[in-house]
């Protein structure tokens, strides 16, 4: 039944991200941020840490995590810097659709290869002209012989600087929509692969982001990872599966956000006092502590459906747009507390703020998951209560009327809710005045 306990590993496992974002993150985190490049060796030392590509499964030499594994691992690392995290957690992202795909030739070709060696795996559905609506994708692939050609361009990929993989989401045909929607494994080093300069951002600054080029690049049919028709499912699964870490990204960022916030509240003192005796000031970190484990909750139950075998779309989604929504009030309400250091670069919270800024957009913005859990709610949830129409009628407390509901029938007018009891219908709807003949016979 339900257990918050963690396993023994996995307490090992989030203890050693823990030590290893303090001793290797935290300290090179504002650096990176100010050159805006993106601190490979770290990358390369999580890496031989076992904290970067531990979901491949075992039979491919991985270690088989699950994506619980993943969300307590990145909400550490992500606590002392978020886009260090994102660099690290990209080649979960960018290995999905491989470790998803029915094609167990490339998985038996690069999977004990990312397992053993230090690689990155960047992965692209996004274009210079299309993010949100995955079906839009213009670059295309088009079939020759035992290849495709896939021409366009690729824009956002994470760490696209840096890998030497691309997980390419392209189609065969884009007024096709998304049945001309394919993907592929794609090498740096192939013919007519151009990478795009560092794009400069907001926040998140030493997470490199790029665009890709294709030129008439040949890719091997073997490499395909979702024939023509099935990309655009591939992508969705992906996403279901690696959105819960968005969240856990969330949860991380904003929880250093409001360890700051306590830290500089029992210091810093005014009106003859310290910030933290003020009830205002109370009341904002009790706020932040209950939104942060409420994220928590949401990214976990989020992550356990996946590990279950279960389909987590929807709870992936509501984790992921409650704690990233979440983290942004949180560290808004910590640069509050700091006050006028809030706003400046000698302390941590303004950097958190750009960065957690980034949550809201990838990975499916929020007004995409507000869509995804408005769809659920429309279509597919099952309401346990009757419908209006057929609600039991309890209201009415007159003794004579309950008598005459025993013993006749009840109509209900469409409209306004009127319930009128006897054998038939009135003329009009008392209230409303809706004809007779819209009222519905209710038992
Ligand atoms: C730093 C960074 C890293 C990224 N990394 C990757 C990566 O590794 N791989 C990758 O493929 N992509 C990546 N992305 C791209 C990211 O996923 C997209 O930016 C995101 O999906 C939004 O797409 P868009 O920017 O094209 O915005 P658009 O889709 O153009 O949307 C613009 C605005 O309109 C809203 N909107 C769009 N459609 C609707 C609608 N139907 N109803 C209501 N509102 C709507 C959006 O929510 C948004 O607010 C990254 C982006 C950034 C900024």
């Amino acid at each position: 039944m339900l257990d918050f306990t963690l396993t023994p590993k996995q307490s090992d496992l989030k203890q050693k991200a823990r030590e290893f974002a303090l001793k290797n993150v935290l300290p090179v985190a504002a650096y990176y941020d100010e050159t805006d490049e993106t601190p490979v060796n770290v990358i390369k030392k999580a890496f031989e840490a076992g904290l970067i590509s531990g979901q491949i499964p075992k039979k491919y030499g991985g270690m088989g995590y699950g994506i619980t594994e993943g969300v307590l691992l990145v909400e550490e690392i992500a606590a002392a810097c978020p886009g260090i995290a994102t660099s690290l957690f990209d080649n979960a992202l960018g290995m999905e659709p491989l470790i998803l795909c029915k094609n167990k030739k490339a998985k038996e070709k690069y999977l004990p290869m990312f397992a053993k060696k230090f690689k990155l795996i960047g992965f692209a559905t996004s274009e210079p002209m299309m993010g949100s609506d995955v079906s839009g994708i213009r670059c295309t692939a088009i079939e020759d012989g035992n290849d495709y050609i896939l021409n366009g361009t690729k824009y956002w990929v994470t760490n696209g600087g840096i890998a030497d993989y691309f997980s390419i989401f392209a189609t065969v045909d884009p007024k096709s929509q998304h049945k001309g929607i394919c993907a592929f494994l794609v090498e740096k080093k192939w013919d007519g692969v151009t990478i795009g300069l560092t794009i400069p951002k907001l926040g998140q600054r030493c997470s490199n982001t790029a665009g890709i080029n294709f030129k008439n690049v040949r890719v091997p049919k073997e490499n395909m990872l979702a024939k023509p028709g099935e990309g655009f499912m591939l992508a969705m699964d992906t996403f279901s599966r690696t959105r819960p870490a968005i969240g856990a990204f969330a949860v991380g960022a904003a929880r250093s956000a409001m360890e700051y916030a306590i830290s500089y509240a029992k210091k810093r003192r005014a009106f003859g006092t310290n910030l933290s005796n003020f009830q205002a000031i109370q009341f904002k970190l009790a706020e932040m502590y209950q939104k942060v484990e409420t994220s928590r909750l949401l990214v976990w139950k989020a992550a356990w459906e996946a590990d279950k075998g279960m389909d987590p779309t929807i709870s992936a989604s509501i984790a992921k747009l409650y704690a990233t929504e979440a983290a942004l009030e949180v560290v808004n309400e910590s640069l509050q507390i700091f006050g006028g250091y809030g706003y400046t670069k000698m302390y941590p919270v303004e950097k958190l703020y750009r960065d957690i800024r980034l949550y809201k957009i990838y990975e499916g913005t929020s007004e995409i998951q507000r869509m995804i859990i408005a769809g659920h709610v429309l279509a597919g949830y099952k309401s346990v209560m009757p419908s209006l129409e057929d609600l039991p009628i309890h209201r009415k407390k007159d003794p004579l009327a309950v008598k005459a509901f025993k013993k006749s029938t009840a109509w209900r007018c469409p409209i306004c809710g009127y319930v009128h009891y006897g054998r038939e219908a009135p003329d009009e709807c008392p209230y409303c005045f809706f004809p007779k003949e819209s009222f519905k016979k209710t038992t």
